[in-house]
């Protein structure tokens, strides 16, 4: 569904990527994460037909991006919401803009209104929401028409634990429904619960890439044990298990409370993504 291959894009003296290649098949969910400034947002802009690369080649189901703008559905980062319209009206607006019409656009709406909690805000214009409302009923702009590829740019951040769920539950729905979804984040649970394969952008390009399990193999976790005269102790550790038993049998104090952990993707992300912009 999503092709990108060798992206370049500089703004200036800066460059946003440099060789960025990531595909998207029909019903996956791609998690795309790295640090400030990696590039997730300049990707998105150019998949979505907002800029253009200087070099390489995007196709969305075969077509360049300024022919899919229909096939695809976008949050933007930052807000594009008309604050004097309500949120129904930029639903049927662009619900309209993708082609659904009476019937057809109404049920849309419907569906959306339930799924993302939109009722009680439905008739009120958008300027008059809180930014978790706003970001909702962007999201919502995203979803009216089913498109076969979605592109989400952190579309949960500063969202609440209610929106978050709902937006996720979407998601999980839409890609279930057969659509492709690049979804970047800074909050790595969430690529946990929507199962998505990973995607690891450092420096405008991807430098990891896989399933969870795939990347996560061969990480160490950690040890942390606490001893009776308050001191403590970290191990790092591919096998926390083992180092457990090796402790256990070779301190001399007496452990007070100790912590298992396995690596996970924050261990991941620290491993490869964090440390360039620093
Ligand atoms: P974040 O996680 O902070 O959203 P990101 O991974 O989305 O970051 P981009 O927004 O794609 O990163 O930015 C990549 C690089 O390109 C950054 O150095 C940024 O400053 C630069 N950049 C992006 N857009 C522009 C622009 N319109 N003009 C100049 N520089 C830009």
């Amino acid at each position: 569904m999503l092709d990108a291959l060798d992206l370049a894009k500089r703004y200036g003296p800066v460059t946003a990527l440099a060789g960025f290649s990531l595909t998207a098949a029909p019903g996956e969910i791609v998690g795309l994460v790295g640090h400030n400034g990696a590039g997730k947002t300049t990707f998105v802009e150019i998949v979505t037909a907002l800029t253009r690369p200087d070099s390489g080649r995007v196709t969305i189901d075969g077509k360049v991006p300024a022919k899919a703008k229909g096939l695809v559905g976008v949050t933007p980062q930052h807000l594009g919401l008309y604050p004097s319209i309500t949120v129904r009206e930029h639903l049927e607006l662009f619900g309209r803009l993708a082609g659904l019409r009476k019937v057809a656009l109404a049920e849309a709406i419907e569906e959306l209104g339930v799924a993302l909690r939109l009722g009680e805000i439905m008739d009120r214009r958008t300027g008059a929401l809180s930014g978790g409302q706003q970001r909702r009923t962007q999201a919502a702009t995203a979803l009216i028409n089913k498109p076969p590829l979605l592109m989400l740019d952190e579309p949960t951040a500063g969202a609440d634990l209610e929106t978050r769920q709902a937006m996720l539950d979407v998601v999980k729905q839409r890609a279930g429904e057969g659509a492709a979804v690049v979804y970047t984040t800074h909050y790595l649970p969430e690529l946990t619960e929507l199962q998505a394969t990973i995607a690891v952008a450092r420096e405008g390009r991807i430098i990891a890439r896989g399933t969870y399990d795939e990347l996560i193999e061969g990480l160490p976790g950690e040890v942390h044990a606490c001893f009776e005269d308050d001191e403590d102790v970290r191990i790092s550790t591919t096998d926390p298990t083992k180092s457990l038993m090796e402790l256990l049998a070779d301190s001399e104090q007496t452990i007070t409370s100790v912590e298992v952990r396995n690596a996970d993707l924050e261990d991941l992300y620290r491993s490869l993504a964090v440390g360039s912009d620093t």
